[in-house]
């Protein structure tokens, strides 16, 4: 029988099954994304207890079940990450963030990088509401994007090299572009161009501020991002205007 194995894990999604049980799908450092088997998870009894909801970060033993599913042997609870469920805006937030995870590193693939941005994420949104807000949410996708190598160019008009006049955005030429180059673009206001430096330059929690014209652009820049360079679909954060 093989070792069993012993990761950190964060509970992205938690869904019944059967009469007792729970299927996890869990984001780890080293093994990516993984699904295992809790049995009689929900059962009062159970020595699972409530530690296997979504945004818990807890450690795991798993043992190697049938097929890709792993089955839940053991369980401590590192965060529960409890009040991000005080307030709807950091619940969607911590759900919206879970989903972009799951989307653009689906695999088994390792990303401690991307575990500890989303433990710091969710850290984040249990500790201050404020951080619900969409700026943060839009930064916490930037630095997704560039854990999956397929960050914008910031620095130069991804077209042609030209360094001024940066005022489109074009997913397909990777990242801003000058104005000679805008064609295939949207316009890129100065603050947009500002908030997507800054937030790849600094920690999650100073996430920058913007006007709301500017993170709708920001927020146009990231999806058609991943869409185009990851084939991935996220789910927005703001309403289209
Ligand atoms: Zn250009």
């Amino acid at each position: 029988m093989p070792a069993p194995l012993k990761t950190e894990a964060i509970v992205l999604r938690s869904i019944r099954y059967g009469e007792a049980d729970r299927i996890l799908h869990v984001y780890t450092p080293y093994r990516g994304r993984l699904a295992a088997i809790a049995k009689g998870a929900r059962r009062s009894t159970s020595r699972f207890g409530a530690r296997l909801e979504p945004f818990f970060h807890v450690r795991l033993v798993l043992r190697e079940g049938s097929g890709e599913l792993y089955a839940v042997t053991g369980v401590d609870t590192i965060a529960h990450n409890a009040a991000i469920r005080d307030h709807a805006g950091t619940l969607d937030a911590a759900a919206r963030a879970c989903d972009a995870v799951a989307r653009l590193f689906e695999t088994d693939d390792p990303h401690p990088e991307v575990f500890r941005l989303l433990s710091n994420e969710l850290g984040l949104l249990s500790s201050d509401p404020a951080h619900g807000r969409a700026g943060n949410g839009l930064a916490f996708r930037l630095k997704l994007l560039l854990a999956a190598g397929i960050v914008p160019q910031l620095g130069a008009c991804a077209a042609c090299g030209e360094q001024e006049h940066l005022n489109g955005f074009s997913a397909a030429a990777g990242g801003v572009v000058c104005s000679s180059c805008e064609a295939a673009a949207f316009g890129l206001d100065e603050d947009s161009y500002a908030f997507l430096v800054e937030a790849l330059g600094r920690p999650l929690a100073q996430a920058p501020d913007c006007s709301d014209r500017g993170l709708r652009q920001v927020e146009r820049a990231i999806v058609e991002t991943a869409e185009h360079h990851a084939h991935v679909r996220l789910r927005p954060l703001l309403a289209a205007a």
